[in-house]
């Protein structure tokens, strides 16, 4: 980063005394994001992106569509920080204003793109689409731009300087945001770093701790060392710890290297990742490697199960297929279920689960099958099995294993766990750990 890249006027916590760190804020454009019918996205995405180059975003503006409001928006914010990102408005439609308000801004002239406008041309005519005003509109960029060709849409992002500070201006939707960052932004930034780089990270992605386990850990083992930083984020059934690195550089990379060593050992029966990736792309990597097939039965998860195993590129190579069988007579036609299992013991019951998991396994030919039957809620509790209770059952070849959860939080964060739940038992296996806690 070039000094004259260095943020005036804010300091990041743990940035250490003294030291300054690039402050980077987003102004996020969109009358829809405000209206509560869109979920702004942009500052997770963006943010996620940055913390590999120990960038940090300060601030996320969300304005209307209106160009005062993004001007102003814009305005503020380049007074405070020096690397600024102004998202939507750049399509074919009359309330997109946002490259308007950004020339307004820096007293600029609004002009159209030569290379913009070939590469909408182009990708008009290969979808069949006619190239009208409308259309071409999205080739108009702020003068002197250094404009971002969109890899998977029309309107391109750009770059622009004014005086020291940079602006980038990126496309609204989230696949055409993250593609320019993808082709244009992260590129721009390692650049920046005059080839050192991303800053030295390690990644745990842990099941069957909570945070202040691990925090008390931490403190216990005089972790993270001088320079590191530590960085927590929980969701159902996952933890993630990342180590970042304060600078880059050897010193640095191997204090961070050395306390992801002592931390695998400490937490060895609780990694089950050491990457950026998801339970069920860890367990297609595991299933794929031994030649393995699964097939999911699934009451109270109504297919969240089979759609987070098959949103895994290449899952065809080993999920076999689902069945939802929600009430008694499904599971009973469809899997084999015994009544007398469902009369004695009740839908949510280790049994059934275990039935259900043999009856997957063997209606779709597989190698393991997994059922889930439990009470998402809000309702349908009871004093013996109040809501959340659910039980998962992984079934090989030999006797199924059974687990009953007692879940909290809502329908869909029950339904969430669960799978969680069940793939972390068939983990367990699949690793050749089962002694390891969940
Ligand atoms: P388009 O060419 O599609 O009009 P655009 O650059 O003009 O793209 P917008 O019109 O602001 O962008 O938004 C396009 C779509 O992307 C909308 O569906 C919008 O809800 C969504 N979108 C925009 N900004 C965000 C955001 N911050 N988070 C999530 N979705 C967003
Ligand atoms: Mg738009």
């Amino acid at each position: 980063v070039s000094s004259s890249h260095e943020v005036t006027g804010s300091q990041s916590p743990g940035a250490g005394a003294g030291k300054r760190r690039r402050a980077v804020e987003l102004v996020s454009t969109g009358t829809e994001l405000l209206s509560g019918r869109v979920l702004n996205t942009h500052a997770r995405t963006l943010a996620t992106y940055l913390a590999p180059f120990g960038l940090v975003l300060h601030r996320d503006t969300t304005v209307t569509d209106e160009p005062a409001a993004i001007a102003d928006a814009v305005r503020g914010a380049l007074a405070r920080v020096d690397l600024l990102f102004v998202s939507g408005g750049l399509g074919p439609t009359p309330d997109d204003l946002t490259r308007d308000a950004v020339a307004t801004v820096l007293g600029r002239l609004v002009v159209s793109d030569a290379a913009a406008e070939s590469h909408i041309r182009e990708r008009s005519e290969r979808r069949g689409r006619r190239f009208t005003p409308a259309i071409a509109r999205q080739a108009l960029v702020v003068q002197g731009a250094k404009v971002l060709l969109n890899p998977v849409g029309y309107a391109p992002g750009e770059r622009l300087c004014s005086g020291d500070k940079t602006l980038f201006v990126l496309p609204g939707p989230p696949t055409e945001f993250a593609a320019v960052m993808d082709a244009h932004v992260i590129p721009w930034l390692e650049a920046q770093t005059d080839g050192a780089g991303r800053l030295p990270q390690h990644v745990f992605l842990l099941c069957g701790k909570g945070e202040s386990d691990v925090v008390a850990l931490l403190k216990r083992h005089r972790l993270p060392p001088k320079e590191v930083d530590v960085a927590f984020c929980a969701s159902p059934g996952q933890l993630e710890l990342r180590l970042t690195g304060r600078r880059h550089g050897a010193a640095v990379r191997s204090r961070v290297e050395k306390a992801a060593d002592t931390l695998r050992r400490l937490l060895a029966e609780n990694v089950f990742a050491e990457e950026d990736t998801t339970l069920p792309a860890v367990i297609g990597s595991l299933l794929r490697a031994q030649g393995k097939r699964l097939a999911v039965a699934e009451s109270c998860t109504g297919g969240l199960l089979g759609d987070r195993l098959t949103s895994v590129p290449g899952s065809s190579e080993y999920f076999q297929g689902g069945l939802i069988a929600y009430t008694n007579d499904a599971k009973i036609a469809l899997l084999g279920v015994n009544p007398d299992t469902l009369a004695r013991d009740g839908a949510v019951s280790e049994s059934v689960a275990a039935e259900m998991a043999r009856g997957a396994r063997r209606v779709f030919a597989a190698d393991f099958g997994i059922g889930i039957t439990g009470i998402a809620g809000p309702g349908g509790g009871s004093e013996q099995k109040p809501v959340g209770t659910v039980c998962v059952a992984l079934a090989g070849q030999e006797e199924a294993l059974t687990r009953r959860l007692r879940l909290s939080g809502t329908r869909e964060t029950v339904k969430f766990s669960s799978t969680q739940a069940a793939l972390h038992l068939l983990r367990r296996i699949l690793s050749g750990r089962p002694q390891d806690r969940e």
